[in-house]
C-alpha cells in the first residue's frame, strides 16, 4: 500500500491531468470480485485494445499508402553501403534506409546488438465468454489489471467477455510444455470462482528485455538504424518509437538523439548462454518479488 500511495502522491506532484482512484483492499475487492489484492491505483486514462486487430489496421493504413509487406520472408544479412541491401534466402532489396524493428526474435548485426536485448517468453491463457453475472462481478469496469511483480501477471476481458490472463510460464527460459497448465493455477489463485470455466485459447511469445527498460535505438551506420527492446510494454511504446524512427530517418533527430545517447548495459555472452541467463534473471527478480 505505501508503494501504491507513494504512486498515487507522485501523480499528484506531477499534475497527472486524468482521473485516477487510489483503492484500499475493501475498494479493490468490491470491483474486482478477488481478495487477492491490498489496494491498487486506478488511472482512467488507460484503456485496453486488441492488439492483432490494431495491427492488421494498421497494415491496411500502410499498404494504402503504398507500402509493400513480404511475409515469411527473414531478412538473413544487411549488406552495407550508400544503399543497403537486405538480402532474404531468396532474394533481396535495395534501400535508402533500413530500420531494424525484429524484437527479440532476430539475431542480425551482432557485433553491434548482441547481448543487448534478452528474450523472455510471456505467455497467455483465454477463457470461455463469461455470464454477464460473472463479468459484473469481477471486472464491471472493464479494466487492465496488472500486478506489481517485476515479473507481472496481468489480465482483462476481451471485447466479447472471455479473461485473457497472462503472465510467465517458469523460471528455466524454456518454452513451456503446455501454457494451459502453468498458467491456469495462477489464475485460479486470484478468481477461484472461474474454476468451471473452459479454456479455450493459449498462446505466447517472446518479449525482448532490456536491463534499463528503456527502448534502445540507435544507429549502425548512416542508413542502417535499430529499434528495440520494449521489456514488454511495447505495444504503445512501438508507435512512439516509430515516430521518433520516421523523424530521424528524415532528418529530425533531437529525439531520437535523446534515446540514442542512453546507457545500456550488455550482458556479456547472453547469445550463448540463452536460457540460462534468462533462468538466473528471472531468479533475481523472482527474489525481489518475494522481499
Ligand atoms: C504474451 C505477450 C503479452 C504481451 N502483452 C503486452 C501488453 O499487455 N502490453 C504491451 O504494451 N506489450 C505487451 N507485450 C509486448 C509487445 O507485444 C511487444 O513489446 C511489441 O510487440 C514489440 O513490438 P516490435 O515491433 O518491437 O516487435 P514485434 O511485434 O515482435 O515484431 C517483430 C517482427 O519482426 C519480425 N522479424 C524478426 N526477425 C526478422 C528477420 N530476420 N527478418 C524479418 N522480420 C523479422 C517478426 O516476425 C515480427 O513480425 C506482450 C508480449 C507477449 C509475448
Amino acid at each position: 500500500m505505501r508503494a501504491l500511495k507513494d504512486y498515487a502522491a507522485e501523480l499528484e506532484m506531477r499534475k497527472f491531468p486524468y482521473e485516477y482512484e487510489l483503492w484500499d483492499r475493501e475498494k479493490t475487492c468490491q470491483m474486482l470480485g478477488t481478495e487477492a489484492y491490498l489496494g491498487g491505483v486506478v488511472t482512467y486514462r488507460d484503456g485496453h485494445l486488441h492488439p492483432l486487430n490494431l495491427c492488421l489496421g494498421e497494415v491496411r493504413a500502410a499498404q494504402s499508402l503504398g507500402v509493400q509487406i513480404f511475409e515469411k520472408s527473414p531478412v538473413t544479412r544487411i549488406e552495407h553501403g550508400e544503399k543497403p541491401r537486405v538480402h532474404t534466402s531468396s532474394g533481396q532489396v535495395e534501400a535508402y534506409s533500413v530500420v531494424l524493428a525484429g524484437n527479440a526474435y532476430h539475431q542480425l548485426e551482432p557485433k553491434h546488438l548482441s547481448n543487448l536485448t534478452f528474450p523472455a517468453g510471456s505467455y497467455i491463457i483465454a477463457t470461455e465468454p463469461l455470464s454477464d453475472e460473472m463479468v459484473n462481478e469481477i471486472n464491471p469496469q472493464d479494466l487492465a489489471i496488472c500486478d506489481m511483480n517485476e515479473i507481472l501477471d496481468y489480465f482483462r476481458l476481451s471485447a466479447d467477455k472471455r479473461m485473457l490472463y497472462g503472465g510467465r510460464c517458469n523460471y528455466s527460459g524454456r518454452e513451456p510444455a503446455s501454457i494451459k497448465a502453468a498458467i491456469l493455477p495462477r489464475m485460479l489463485k486470484i478468481y477461484p470462482q472461474l474454476r468451471d470455466v473452459k479454456i479455450e485459447y493459449e498462446w505466447g511469445g517472446n518479449i525482448g528485455i532490456v536491463l534499463n527498460r528503456i527502448p534502445a535505438l540507435g544507429r549502425i551506420n548512416n542508413n542502417v538504424y535499430y529499434c528495440q527492446g520494449y521489456s514488454g510494454h511495447g505495444v504503445n511504446a512501438t508507435h512512439i518509437m516509430g515516430e521518433i524512427m520516421a523523424d530521424a530517418i528524415t532528418g529530425t533527430m533531437e529525439k531520437f538523439d535523446l534515446f540514442a545517447n542512453m546507457k545500456h548495459f550488455r550482458i556479456p555472452g547472453s547469445q550463448w548462454l540463452g536460457n540460462q541467463i534468462i533462468a538466473l534473471g528471472m531468479l533475481y527478480y523472482r527474489i525481489k518479488d518475494l522481499l
